[in-house]
């Protein structure tokens, strides 16, 4: 296993191609890559689902390349391949529409060639997702160059002619990429200003029937790993041996940060001098909006048992016993408010697009997803006024303590 196998990845840019069917997408990313990615056909419509790959390109770092269904696709699946699509450009945190080269008509005319595609330009400048043009197979056509000056004119937007069989241009592509590299995406930390060198850390990990067998789950890898590169000292415990753990250090950790699942125990149980979070509230401040969560949190009370929640989980797991999406969050929520209290529960992608019939949205920390898409998530809902939270934010509700906790709002 490679090291580049170990950026998970939710930390990866992800970069959406876009383009009509045969537009040379599949070919262009095969080239752009420098591997067989996607499967290249004759035949219109070759790509059907999204095809995500991770790798590391040369001057971006750890990506995942997205090779998308034709947006003009027209078939019978062609509606359901559309919303496939639609999820990706939510994810892309840079969007190449790929154009292939024609002569402009008769008239001399490019603009006929640039319907579709200046639609899905406009949805990315409305989300502020950089976009290349690129305008292939531009070895077939000798006023490629004309068509991408012409697109740059129309847009203001960089837009380079390729060749995926002569590799002209994918040089000029990578730079550019390079370029338009959104400046947040590497500047984001999970602890933020929480703890720095020197601190003492305390996490708590219960290893319980949820928990997966042999490893620790992603959010409490990546929160290690960022405390290690911080030069924090680091104790893991599982729940039970917190206190003894407490009991051995000459001082308080500055921070604890524990499972949500457990809050309530090790609130009761820690020193007054040691702040206390969650991984899921760490990773709500991280990737989400961590003020609407807890307002999203709050409006929990307000919640009747004619109400609808919508609980929202990134993984497509297998459910477990006392699954906390599926069966604590659902328990503990009915408990409040009513047993007659409708939950509905979504994995993966399938996040609705109509939310209005929810009152309250509960997301889990979505370590798998990239910060782009939980943003897009939390855009859809503001969009229709339906309040969102997340996991740990609602537990850190529910059990008492949100206002006692470390989460900066
Ligand atoms: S359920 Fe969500 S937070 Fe938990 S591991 Fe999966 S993506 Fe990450």
């Amino acid at each position: 296993m490679t090291n580049l196998n170990h950026t998970p990845s939710g930390n990866r840019l992800h970069i959406g191609i876009f383009g009509k069917t045969n537009s040379g997408k599949s070919s262009f990313i095969n080239a752009f890559a420098g591997q067989e990615i996607s499967i290249v056909a004759d035949v219109a419509g070759t790509t059907t689902d999204p095809v995500y790959k991770p790798m590391e390109i040369h001057p971006l770092g750890p990506c995942v390349l997205m090779d998308t269904a034709g947006f003009d696709d027209e078939s019978i699946l062609g509606s359901r391949r559309m919303e496939k699509t639609a999820a990706a450009a939510e994810k892309a945190d840079i969007a190449v529409i790929l154009l292939a080269a024609q002569p402009p008509e008769e008239d001399g005319v490019f603009s006929r060639r640039f319907g579709q595609e200046a639609h899905w330009y406009r949805k990315f400048k409305e989300k502020k997702t950089p976009v290349l043009f690129v305008i292939s197979q531009a070895d077939l056509c000798s006023e490629a160059e004309a068509f991408a000056a012409w697109v740059h004119k129309e847009t203001g937007e960089e837009a380079l002619a390729v060749s995926a069989k002569t590799g002209d241009g994918m040089e000029r592509v990578r730079e550019m990429l390079a370029r338009l590299l959104p400046e947040d995406l590497e500047a984001d930390s999970i602890t933020g200003d929480l703890v720095s060198e020197n601190d003492t850390v305390l996490l708590v990990m219960p290893q319980d029937i949820q928990a997966p067998k042999g490893r620790l789950i992603l959010p409490q890898v990546q929160t290690l790993r960022e405390l290690l590169d911080k030069k924090c000292l680091v104790l893991c415990v599982t729940t039970d041996k917190m206190v003894r753990a407490l009991s051995w250090l000459r001082q308080p950790p500055k921070l604890i940060v524990t499972d949500s699942q457990v809050f309530g125990y090790v609130y009761e149980q820690k020193p007054k001098e040691s702040m206390l979070t969650s991984f899921s509230v760490l990773f709500a401040a991280y990737k989400g909006d961590l003020p609407y969560y807890c307002e999203g949190a709050r409006f929990i009370d307000s919640l009747t048992e004619n109400s609808r929640v919508l609980i929202a989980e990134c993984c497509t797991h297998a459910p477990l016993a006392e699954d906390i999406g599926r069966e604590k969050l659902p328990r503990m929520l009915r408990r409040r408010i009513g047993e007659a209290l409708s939950v509905d529960i979504v994995s993966g992608t399938d996040f609705p697009q109509e939310l209005s019939q929810y009152d309250l949205i509960i997301q889990c920390g979505a370590c798998m997803f990239n910060k782009k898409y939980v943003q897009a998530r939390i855009g859809r809902a503001k969009e229709q006024h339906v309040p969102m939270t997340n996991y740990g934010v609602a537990i850190a509700h529910l059990t008492g303590i949100l206002d006692k906790i470390s989460t900066g709002c």
